[in-house]
């Protein structure tokens, strides 16, 4: 087990295996894309996947893989394979945009993944375009239908809420969840990276979900998600509030960059080089990083993160 000097018992890695994607989401990434790195300066799959097994050695439990878009990484089934294969990881699980699954769902089922999450900000094609600035809608749609053939259950749906931009689509999302089984999560937009500058209008609270369908009854808690559901509905409505509530409190999570930079915090500065390392040595940098989380951030206070990167570089 590992747990920082606050007693929070640390035992999920977000682990980003790319800083690329096929999409340009207008409040991740600026319109040019990303600088493309040598090869050299990302993390090859031998090393996430000893990032990987020295973390669950150290207590880790659930490693979710993340980026940039994972499934434009080349080798991510083979690295889903691996990790797999490590005894002591109990869930596996991806966060994507969900382009990609129409092909390769039936191979991250197969590869050992366990559960998905898909990031959708809106059902209406020409918004999708306008959202992401190249993607189509009909492929996340098609996508998600793969990924129910495919066996997977309990998909998530994330939609970032964009005040002036989606948020006339939360009854639409929230009647989604009446005829699928998806737990659909709306987030609170973070003013990070290149949206750390957009007006206040376009930073809603949850509480604009229960506003818009009074409907929606509570149904508990689950991690950092607040739960309710319409009466007889298939699916839940999950309200995720990083911007009206702090988490820091039960915060059981750290971050690896594509890079190789372990964050113990989303929100920090701090960053430690875990490159170059193997074994013990790995596994020694990875508990002096715990050691070394901060008590909380500064977002709410400031109204804006303390870490430079941009999200796609961190994966969320
Ligand atoms: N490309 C994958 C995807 O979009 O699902 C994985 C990486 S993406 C950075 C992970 C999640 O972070 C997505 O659900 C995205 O919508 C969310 N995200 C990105 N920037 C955000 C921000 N500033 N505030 C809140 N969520 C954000
Ligand atoms: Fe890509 Fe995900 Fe960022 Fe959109 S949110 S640009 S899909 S990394």
């Amino acid at each position: 087990m590992m747990q920082d000097t606050l007693g929070r018992t640390i035992d999920y890695l977000r682990l980003s295996v790319t800083d690329l994607c096929n999409y340009r989401c207008q409040y991740c990434m600026g319109c040019e894309g990303v600088p493309k790195r040598s090869h050299q300066d990302i993390l090859s799959i031998e090393e996430l996947a000893q990032i990987g097994e020295a973390a669950i050695r150290c207590g880790v439990k659930k490693i979710r893989l993340t980026g940039g878009e994972p499934l434009v990484r080349r080798g991510i089934l083979e690295l889903c394979r691996q990790l797999r294969k490590i005894e002591g990881l109990k869930e596996l699980t991806m966060t994507t945009n969900g382009a990609a699954l129409p092909q390769m769902a039936a191979q991250l089922k197969d590869a050992g993944v366990d559960r998905l999450n898909v990031s959708l900000d809106t059902l209406r094609p020409e918004r999708f375009r306008e959202i992401t600035r190249c993607g189509e809608l009909e492929d996340v749609l098609q996508g998600l239908q793969a990924a129910e053939k495919a066996g997977f259950t309990d998909t998530k749906l994330n939609v970032v809420l964009l005040g002036g931009i989606n948020d006339d689509e939360i009854a639409d999302f929230a009647a989604l969840t009446g005829e699928r089984p998806y737990c659909v999560r709306f987030i609170e937009l973070m003013p990070m990276g290149v949206c750390a500058d957009w007006p206040q209008e376009r930073f809603l609270s949850a509480d604009a979900v229960l506003q818009a369908v009074p409907e929606l009854e509570f149904a508990g808690q689950s991690g950092v998600s607040e739960v309710y559901r319409l009466p007889n509905c298939k699916g839940s409505v999950g309200l995720i509030r990083p911007m009206s509530h702090t988490f820091c409190g039960g915060c059981n999570r750290i971050r690896v960059t594509a890079d190789g930079k372990l964050k113990p915090c989303l929100h920090s500065l701090q960053e430690y080089d875990l490159r170059g390392l193997q074994g013990e040595d790995l596994e020694a940098a990875i508990r002096r990083a715990v050691e070394k989380k901060p008590s909380e951030h500064h977002l709410l206070k400031q109204h804006r993160s303390d870490t430079e990167r941009q999200m796609h570089e961190i994966g969320g």
